[in-house]
């Protein structure tokens, strides 16, 4: 009895470390709504959101359109505030932070593709790309024109470098908004239908990069409408009506 007792607590020491060690948790939303007033009535997006997404994971949220899923992305990159509730984020509670510390949080760990896009209308492909960099002391500039040709040449679009995003197609403006989201190798990547533009086999490629980068240690948090592309990540979340409908680990088979 004595044994068994010593070796359970041994076991439960074990177990903690290397939770501690590998799975660090780095998103925590607590009972977050978001709703908006129409007249007298509030209409619900988010109802009872909890939510904890680990370090290291690639996480897709699917879900029917305006069910939810560009606003629970933008509240996890703080670019919305939740109605109520609580965000941690490395156990800091983020949604009280002031626009400041939200500046500095967008700086330091997340890179966003936006559904729309939203590239900077006067700059360049190539100048779109290098915003992130000019942000960050740590990369001096030879490094960054070399980490933006290096992107540029992986997404075969050096020949568009100089042109405007009004001059590029939905699916070049869609590479340049992910080329420009990853340039800085955030500890988050928030991708909001990041291949819904592109062909499939763009598609893939763009797959299997984020397949790399979340390798690397990149955590991720995609929405798609692609069966196929929830299968790059390790788990799956469906919102159906402003809820969490379904949690579960990718398996290999789970659409068949
Ligand atoms: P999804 O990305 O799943 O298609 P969204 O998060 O974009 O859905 O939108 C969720 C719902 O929120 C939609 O039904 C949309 O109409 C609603 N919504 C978004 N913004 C507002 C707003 N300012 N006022 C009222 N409803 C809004
Ligand atoms: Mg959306």
């Amino acid at each position: 009895m004595l044994a068994q007792k010593h070796f359970s607590g041994i076991g439960f020491a074990f177990v903690y470390t290397t939770e501690k060690l590998n799975s660090r948790t780095m998103i925590e939303l607590k009972n977050v709504e978001k709703y908006h007033k129409t007249g007298f009535n509030k209409t619900y997006v988010l109802k009872n959101i909890n939510l904890t997404i680990k370090q290291g994971e690639f996480v897709t949220i699917m879900g029917p359109s305006g069910v939810g899923k560009s606003t629970l992305l933008n509240i996890v990159g703080l670019l919305e505030p939740p109605t109520d509730g609580e965000y941690l984020f490395n156990r800091q509670p983020v949604h009280k932070f002031n626009e400041r510390q939200r500046a500095d949080f967008h700086k330091n760990f997340v890179g966003f593709v936006f559904q729309a896009y939203h590239l900077i209308d006067e700059l360049t492909v190539y100048e779109n790309i290098e915003t992130p960099l000019l942000y960050r002391k740590d990369i001096p500039a030879k490094e960054r024109k070399s980490l933006v040709a290096e992107l540029l040449d992986r997404f075969q679009i050096v020949a568009k470098k100089d042109l405007f995003p009004e001059q590029l197609s939905g699916g070049q403006q869609q590479l340049v908004g992910i080329a420009r989201a990853i340039i800085g190798k955030p500890k988050l990547l928030l991708a909001d239908e990041p291949t819904g533009n592109l062909h499939s086999k763009q598609g893939e490629e763009i797959m299997e990069l984020f397949r790399e980068l979340n390798r690397d240690g990149m955590t991720i948090v995609q929405v798609t409408h692609a069966e196929k592309n929830a299968l790059y990540g390790n788990r799956v979340i469906q919102l159906l009506d402003g809820w969490i409908e379904k949690d579960v680990a990718v398996t290999p088979d789970m659409w068949k």
